[in-house]
Formats: C-alpha cells, structure tokens, sequence
C-alpha cells in the first residue's frame, strides 16, 4: 500500500502526473485502499470542506510524506547511499503514527489499531506505519521499480522466482512487448 502511494505522482520521471490533486483525492485513496471506510471518508470530506486551510496542509504533509517514501526506496532499489532527511521525514511520521496506536483485543489475540480516525490526517499514520513495515522485513530486497523507464512504478515483487520487472503486466509489459515487435520490424525491413 506505502508503495502503491508512492505511484500518485505518475510518471514521476518523465511527464510527472499528480493524482492527489485535492484533500478528496487523498482520502479516496485512503478509501480504495482500505485505510478508510466510505463514511469516513464522507465525514473527512465534510470538514475539509468547511476547513480548507488545515485540508491543504494535511495534502501537502501527504506529498512529502509519500516523496520522502520515494526517495528512501529508489536509494535502495539503485544501492545509493540513504537521503538522511527522507529518512527523518519517514522517522517522524512513524513518531506521529504511533502516539495514536492502540493495542485492541480481537478473537484469539491482539491488533494494532488507529485512534481518532476522523482526524484530517489519520490515513497518513497506517501509510506511514506501512513503509516502517515494509522497510524492517523481509521482503525488502523484493521492492521493484518497474522496467519500463517512462513508468518506473514501484511494487513489490511476490513471484515464486522473484523475477518480475513490470508493475503491471497490462500496463507496461504489453507496452514493452509492442515496443520490441516495431523495433524487431524495424530493424528487418531497413
Ligand atoms: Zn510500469
């Protein structure tokens, strides 16, 4: 999911598209995701409405937030040294997200869960969270940006032989493959 929120800003290295463009956007994220459930996000957009000013500020946190996560992993992805200040951003938004952690008994033991889920920026504490957990497994070296060098999404690689390249094999994969047939055609008929 942290890295799903990374791919909000689309084609971040060629033609860079925002997809959070609103304070509804972010929270219809949260809501595709699962972070949100729809009345939430009804009420969320509620007081962004009739708050504005703090709605913005949350949406610029949440860009930071998710160019701080981009950064620490495309370090990792291309073995570069870490970006101190990205770190200390994720580090601060995990400090934030856990004040409002709860431990709540459900059958058969225990889960994490948020607090006060109708504040502006609660869904931001479980993609924080997300990028902590991520970051502290083991699936770490599975993080994949995505071949093709107009997309470069990231997502993370759960093949059995960890081979995959594309984000999406309808996205770029077939994208890829179409590319290389002109190419190929190219090449014969010159
Ligand atoms: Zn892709």
């Amino acid at each position: 999911m942290c890295l799903d929120f990374v791919n909000t800003l689309d084609d971040r290295h060629t033609k860079p598209k925002e997809l959070l463009e609103n304070y509804l956007d972010l929270a219809r994220f949260a809501e595709d995701t699962g972070l949100l459930d729809s009345s939430q996000v009804d009420r969320l957009f509620a007081r962004s409405e009739a708050d504005p000013e703090r709605a913005r500020e949350v949406l610029k946190w949440a860009r930071e937030l998710r160019e701080a996560i981009h950064e620490v992993f495309w370090a990792i992805i291309n073995k570069r040294p870490m970006p101190p200040m990205a770190l200390a951003r994720i580090n601060g938004s995990v400090q934030n997200a856990a004040e409002h952690m709860r431990l709540v008994p459900v059958k058969g033991g225990f889960q994490w869960k948020f607090d006060d889920v109708n504040q502006f920026e609660s869904m931001l504490w479980p993609i924080a969270r997300a990028a902590a957990d991520l970051l502290t497994s083991d699936q770490l070296p599975y993080v994949r940006a995505c071949f093709s060098k107009t997309c470069e999404w990231f997502f993370l690689d759960t093949s059995k032989n960890h081979h995959r390249r594309w984000c999406d094999m309808t996205r770029c994969g077939n994208r890829a493959k179409v590319q290389r047939f002109y190419e190929r055609q190219k090449k014969r008929s010159s």
